[in-house]
């Protein structure tokens, strides 16, 4: 059998699983090295067609239509597809994570997860809160996953005429498969940064020497509630978490999170190379500066200059206002009944 690496698509509604396009470029990645021309793809999920189309793959795609999320039957299921594929790939989203693990138990092989980047012979992947970066050499067979945002890639074309191969649903293993209650919108006070779509960003342009440590860590605050009103989630450079006015976690960029959101909305912060090699490829970029040459601006789709701090307070004030106003009030946590088009 071949070790053509094989890359794991699991889609819900004809939505291919968070940083899909990634993780079929790193596995592709991995295969010209090992002589191949691109990785063998598995889809599963339900409404596969678009997904096989949007792969945009020269080669067969092994589709397993599958309408509800059974992670223990899908992993039954995909490991008779893995064969002797030296590396099983997936996208280090919430159903890659949790079919990789049981994966990796079937076929009884070492799990990489949230890797920055993977080779057949090495897997990098940030350790301690994102502080450290570590180098792990593998030898043998293994699955990974690779964090979303780990690396640019371009969207892949749309392919007319894909060749697909389908495969059916394997028995069911257990009894006890997670049963799903409802999908609900992620909460932006708590989501994992590499999963947030918004995110506003807090630089050191934030804080002032001027103000007392009260004053500027209240202006964090005020941001981090800012966001919310937006569902955005709270980033911050290294010079913020360094001063400690945002927790380690929250860091963006080459030791910090690697993110991918839709939208990025930066107060104060400069751009630096270590801080934008981890924003992804937002859609929306929104850069508030007073310097209006810094990389960030040029960054920006719209690029304001002015005071970060007194944008801040002024945009805290016109929220205050509408939330005396129910009607206006945005929904941020919208529930979504099961078999609904929308997910998480
Ligand atoms: C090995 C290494 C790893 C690193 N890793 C990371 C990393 O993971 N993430 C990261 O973010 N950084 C990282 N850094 C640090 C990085 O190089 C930058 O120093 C940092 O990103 C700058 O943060 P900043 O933009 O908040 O601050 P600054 O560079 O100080 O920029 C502040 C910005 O705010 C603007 N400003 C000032 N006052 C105002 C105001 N009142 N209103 C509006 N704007 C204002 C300024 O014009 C400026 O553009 C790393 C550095 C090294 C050496």
């Amino acid at each position: 059998m071949s070790n053509r690496p094989v890359v794991i698509i699991p889609a819900r509604s004809g939505e291919p699983a968070l940083g899909w396009a990634e993780a079929c470029a790193e596995a592709d990645g991995i295969a010209v090295d090992l002589g191949f021309e691109e990785a063998a793809v598995c889809c599963i999920g339900s409404v596969l067609g678009p997904v096989a189309a949007r792969l945009g793959r020269g080669s067969v795609v092994v589709c397993c239509e599958a309408q509800s999320f059974e992670p223990a039957r899908w992993a039954e299921t995909l490991a008779s597809e893995c064969g002797e594929a030296q590396v099983v790939l997936l996208p280090g989203s919430a159903d890659g994570r949790d079919l990789a693990v049981r994966l990796a138990a079937i076929l009884r092989r070492p799990l990489h997860a949230q890797c920055s980047s993977i080779s057949a012979v090495q897997v990098e992947r940030p350790r301690y809160g994102s502080t450290l970066l570590e180098r792990v050499p593998v030898a043998g067979p293994f699955v990974a996953t690779l964090a979303p945002g780990a690396r640019a890639t371009e969207t892949p074309a749309e392919q007319d005429m894909v060749q697909v191969r389908s495969i059916d649903l394997a028995p069911a293993v257990i009894t006890a498969e997670p049963q799903l209650v409802a999908l609900q919108t992620p909460d932006p006070a708590t989501v994992g940064l590499s999963d947030a779509r918004r995110i506003v960003g807090a630089g050191a342009g934030v804080m002032s020497k001027d103000d007392s440590l009260e004053v500027n860590r209240s202006r964090f605050e005020v941001l981090t509630q800012v966001g919310l009103a937006c569902g955005a989630a709270l980033g911050a450079t290294r010079v913020v978490t360094d001063a400690g006015y945002v927790d380690h976690g929250r860091q963006i960029g080459s030791t910090g999170v690697v993110v991918d959101p839709d939208l990025y909305i930066a107060f104060g912060v400069a751009g630096a190379v270590q801080h934008t090699t981890g924003l992804g490829n937002p859609d929306h970029v929104i850069s508030v500066n007073t310097d209006p040459h810094a990389p960030m601006m040029a960054l920006a789709d719209l690029a304001i200059t002015t005071d970060a701090p007194r944008t801040i307070a002024a945009l805290a004030a016109q929220l205050a206002e509408r939330t005396t106003e129910p009607a206006a009030r945005p929904e941020l946590h919208q529930s979504i009944t099961p078999g609904s088009e929308a997910a998480t």
